[in-house]
């Protein structure tokens, strides 16, 4: 058994309701893999997660077909002065904005948007995610007045895949003009296909961690038979490296990826970290550094408590 390494990293801001990251890092002969599943994931749905990190240990990734992988700005759910300096600073053209935050109103996301789109102009691109926070009127509003903004694409803005089918259709008839992205209704749904039997979706978001590793993914992306963004699920470099090298090696990559998210976290476990340059990420491996190793280490009760998760992940 490797030596396995439990991190413990606090996050910038509030994201996905979660103030700190922990996971567990180990190295094999594939290279650096992190299994790091958020801790409400249980039982059966932690099986993806391991065989991803598997993959990374022992077989590594597949040939990248790319060198550089264009990413995203994520926008959390900050007032618009924040958000449109996070939008201008991230030299990303691209940018991906939360909505539908619980407490929130449509208004913080309108003013929002309005934000990113003033700070990338109009060729930049901007799209929005919900998580699943509206129901079916809800999201129809919503994007009839966000869609006034120009729109790449909303992001699961309904929970369920065959609310997702409805909403699309609806948008259609509407001629509200504002493509659909499927995320939690791929992830986990327990039967991504849906999305494409249902024509749910005009954009499948890939997370590799929680759909079984990169190789896994690509066979997905062939069966849905939509354009594929890559998200991240808030790794250190260790996990990004995995969303990147699967970026690297789809045939074709439209969007630009949600890879960009190494600055939620407060540290990393590498040395030079996966962060985006002029709005891309180099495709290369990564190593976790010592220093970072230690520095990000948690605590006895942290480290046990990741243990027990390993050990009882089913079979
Ligand atoms: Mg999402």
């Amino acid at each position: 058994m490797p030596e396995l390494h439990v991190y413990d990293i606090a996050m910038r801001t509030r994201f996905r309701g979660i103030t700190r990251r922990q996971g567990m890092v180990w190295r094999g002969a594939g290279g650096w893999a992190e299994w790091s599943p958020f801790l409400d994931y249980h039982g059966d749905e932690l099986k993806p997660w391991l065989a991803a990190a598997r993959e990374a240990a022992d077989d590594g990734y597949p040939e990248p077909v790319r060198e550089s992988v264009p990413v995203n700005a994520t926008v959390p759910a900050v007032g618009p002065e924040q958000a449109y300096a996070v939008a201008r600073d991230s030299g990303c053209r691209t940018a991906k904005v939360k909505v539908a935050e619980p407490g929130q109103t449509l208004a913080d996301d309108l003013a929002r948007v309005e934000a990113v789109r003033d700070a990338l102009g109009v060729d930049g691109r901007v799209r929005v995610d919900a998580n699943g926070g509206w129901d079916l009127d809800q999201a129809v509003a919503a994007l009839r007045e966000l869609g006034r903004f120009g729109l790449e694409y909303a992001e699961q803005p309904v929970a369920s895949v065959e609310d997702l089918a409805r909403l699309r259709r609806t948008l259609l008839q509407k001629g509200i003009s504002v493509p659909i992205a499927a995320d939690e209704s791929i992830r986990r749904s327990g039967d991504p296909e849906r999305v494409a039997e249902l024509a749910a979706a005009d954009v499948a978001v890939l997370k590799v961690q929680p759909l079984g590793g990169v190789r896994r993914c690509l066979e997905l992306a062939e069966l849905l038979g939509l354009p594929v963004v890559v998200s991240s699920a808030l790794e250190t470099s260790i996990g990004l490296a995995a969303g990147v090298a699967l970026a690297a090696a789809l045939p074709e990559l439209p969007h630009a990826c949600g890879l960009n998210t190494r600055s939620l976290l407060t540290d990393d476990l590498v040395a030079d970290s996966l962060t985006a340059v002029d709005g891309a990420i180099s495709v290369r491996a990564v190593e976790a550094d010592p220093d970072a190793l230690r520095r990000c280490a948690a605590d006895e009760e942290t480290v046990a408590r990741w243990e027990t998760r390993l050990a009882g992940v089913p079979l």
